[in-house]
């Protein structure tokens, strides 16, 4: 897994790290920003026995040991950026910061006897998931467990509002709510520098999945995020995924507009009938999703999201009939009159 290609030094000394990803996603960024002694790591990758010797090796090539990583920022929870805290964290005793919700969100979601597994399954199949998908679901969301274990045991807070210092700047602290609960953004206004983790990635929109038991509408939460930072001045973002790159303000725009154009779509997709958000998914999505449990589970956490704004915005009507003794009921959404 030795890749030459997947460090690259940015132009203001940073290092850019390609951690690689077995998704369709390719790789997660990693950032190395020097320090007076040692470095601060931002979002370390997924845990994997393959992921652990491409650091082994990548800090070999660079000449890094690993007890120079003293400080450890993670943007947001989720497995390809948390994954690896926890193992650096144990190698290194650097201090792991993240933000508070994120933190509890990776325990809940993660933890010793998490129920999360059961219940996103039991959502899900209230929203129409084919039964015979039930237990692969199940299996997938428990399989990030290992992904993101050990967890770290020393967690400190970082909270929007707050100002952080690493790499020599003084970072002004955001928050980004829709793709995670709790993600982080920094901001220089000096350089205009903007870490954005996965809030507003190039070429690729963030996943804005509904999720049982988290933000009630994520995709709202999403896009009043965007609105409430899209002032901001910047010269060059720093994303999680693909390439940093500097048309900030018309990222905005298109993801705003990528999003109201999905929620015309699926408008059109519920047409006259009633239909199951995983009906609706089949067709906005295809229905080869059914072999590939990762993106079906994205695919239908994402539909679930838009549904439920397009409930609020009056759109649609959701049908829920009550849960009877050993019966579930499918839930579904019908064009408004
Ligand atoms: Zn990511």
């Amino acid at each position: 897994m030795g890749d030459e290609n997947a460090v690259s030094e940015l132009p203001n000394g940073w290092l850019q790290v390609k951690v690689p990803l077995p998704y369709s996603l390719k790789w997660v960024n990693a950032y190395l920003l020097p320090e007076q002694t040692g470095w601060t790591l931002i979002d370390p990758g997924l845990r994997s026995e393959e992921i652990e010797s491409f650091w082994n090796e990548t800090f070999t090539d660079l000449g890094i040991r690993l007890q120079d990583i003293r400080t450890i920022v993670l943007t947001h929870h989720h497995p390809d950026h948390y994954g690896l805290a926890g193992w650096f964290q144990e190698r290194t005793g650097a201090s792991v910061w993240m933000s508070k919700v994120a933190h509890a969100n990776a325990l809940r979601l993660w933890g010793e006897n998490e129920t999360f597994s059961d219940e996103l399954t039991e959502a899900f199949l209230r929203h129409g998931l084919a039964e015979e998908l039930e237990n692969e679901i199940r299996i997938h969301m428990r399989g990030f467990r290992e992904k993101v274990s050990p967890q770290p045991e020393d967690v400190q807070y970082i909270a929007p509002g707050d100002r952080f210092s690493m790499g020599g700047t003084e970072w002004e602290v955001y928050g980004g709510e829709g793709h995670a609960p709790g993600h982080l953004l920094f901001y220089d206004r000096e350089s205009g520098w903007l870490i954005c983790g996965d809030q507003v990635l190039p070429d690729i929109t963030p996943n804005i999945g509904w999720m049982a038991g988290g933000d009630p509408d994520p995709l709202k939460s999403f896009m009043d995020s965007l609105r409430g930072i899209g002032h901001l001045d910047v010269s060059t973002v720093f994303p999680g995924h693909r390439n940093p790159y500097s048309s900030y303000q018309q990222r905005i725009e298109e993801l705003l507009g990528h999003h109201e154009r999905r929620i015309r779509k699926m408008a059109e997709l519920i047409g006259d009938d009633e239909k199951s958000a995983f009906e609706v998914c089949e067709l906005m999505f295809g229905a080869r999703l059914r072999n590939n449990a990762h993106n079906l589970r994205f695919a239908l956490a994402e539909t679930i999201a838009h549904l439920v704004r397009m409930e609020k915005l009056g759109l649609i009507v959701r049908i829920e009939p009550a849960v009877t003794d050993g019966e579930r009921p499918t839930i579904r959404y019908r064009t408004a009159r």
